[in-house]
């Protein structure tokens, strides 16, 4: 009996991607009796399913945001086990993205899909590195899917970072991080190019920072940043979710030099638009190489994009003598 077509099996629904033989959603973005979660951040994980299937630390980050809301029940998968819903098995790789974050490999009748979630190519040390999984169809985000967008080598950025800072040692130094992955990263990288001091964070990121340590990823010393006289801060970096960079807030901070640590800083309009004197283009999602690299690794003959500039990376595939189209999900958003 030859494999049943994918998209027989695996398909949009008004709640998110469903797997019909398995019974489950994959992010849905409403609450479903069961779900599969690839990561924690907030448009993948959302609060109110009955049956919650993860990476254990996803479903503790999952836990530390929703508490009791974070689903009824929660089942760890740890990255290479399997576990079968109906007649489908479930397998969780990594996909690089941030702590925890997992790709679904599905296996039904004889055929193989795998749904990516958010995923990077690059070393990042906070999380597990991205897995490339053979498959014979993958199921690709494309939030940087245009040429344009190479995201420079990281250290490069944190370079500039510590460089502004030894240039205007009387300024704080303000970076905007999102609090789930990129702080982490952020820290981590700082503790790579040997920076040693204690880094200052707001409190939105205090949370999730304590339990990457726990859950065994170093960070180095940080301190929050409620009640810490303005002088102190002159020389030191403090890290703040990108909501606060533009507040009032910002402006206890001695003469901060404004930084931000995304993905997008590439785009010249955008830094501007934030008032961000110094773009760090750091993401924690693939970029054009990454993504076409990863295409032609995992061999799929057919590929579906999601979550991002879709059209390009179609094209692209397509010439490349893929079976390729657009798997316009709804709900997700331009994260970074
Ligand atoms: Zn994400
Ligand atoms: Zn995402």
């Amino acid at each position: 009996m030859s494999a049943p077509r994918p998209e027989t099996w695996i398909r949009k629904s008004s709640a998110g991607l469903y797997c019909e033989p398995g019974d489950f959603h994959i992010d849905p973005v409403r609450p479903v009796p069961r779900a599969v979660i690839t990561h924690g951040h907030g448009d993948h994980a959302r609060s109110g399913n009955e049956q919650v299937l993860a990476t254990p630390d996803t479903i503790a980050i999952m836990q530390e945001r929703y508490g009791e809301a974070a689903g009824a029940s929660l089942q760890p998968l740890a990255y290479g086990e399997t576990v079968t819903a109906g007649d489908v098995t479930v397998r969780l790789a990594p996909a690089g993205h941030v702590l925890g974050s997992a790709q679904i490999v599905l296996e039904y009748r004889g055929s193989r899909v795998v749904v990516s979630g958010d995923y990077k190519r690059r070393p990042d040390p906070t999380c597990a590195p991205f897995d490339p999984c053979t498959c014979d169809v993958f199921i690709t985000e494309a939030t940087f899917g245009l040429p344009v967008f190479r995201h420079p080598p990281d250290a490069r950025e944190i370079d500039k970072l510590l460089h502004s800072l030894a240039l205007f040692p009387e300024r704080s130094h303000l970076v905007g991080v999102y609090a789930l992955g990129k702080c982490q990263r952020v820290l981590a990288l700082l503790r790579q190019a040997g920076y040693k001091e204690p880094v200052y964070l707001h409190g939105a990121l205090i949370k999730l920072t304590e339990l990457y340590e726990i859950l065994g990823v170093r960070l180095g010393p940080v301190l929050p940043l409620s009640g810490v006289a303005r002088e102190a801060l002159k020389g030191r970096i403090v890290l703040a979710p990108p909501s606060a960079i533009a507040d009032i807030w910002s402006r206890r901070l001695p003469d901060p030099v404004v930084a931000m640590a995304s993905g997008w800083m590439r785009v010249r309009q955008r830094a501007k638009a934030r008032g961000v004197e110094l773009p760090l283009v750091i993401s924690d999602h693939a970029d054009w190489d990454e993504l076409t690299a990863t295409i032609d690794e995992v061999a799929a003959e057919e590929i579906w994009v999601t979550h991002g500039r879709e059209e390009a990376l179609v094209h692209h595939a397509t010439k490349q003598g893929y079976r390729a189209r657009a798997l316009t999900l709804a709900g997700f958003e331009e994260d970074e």
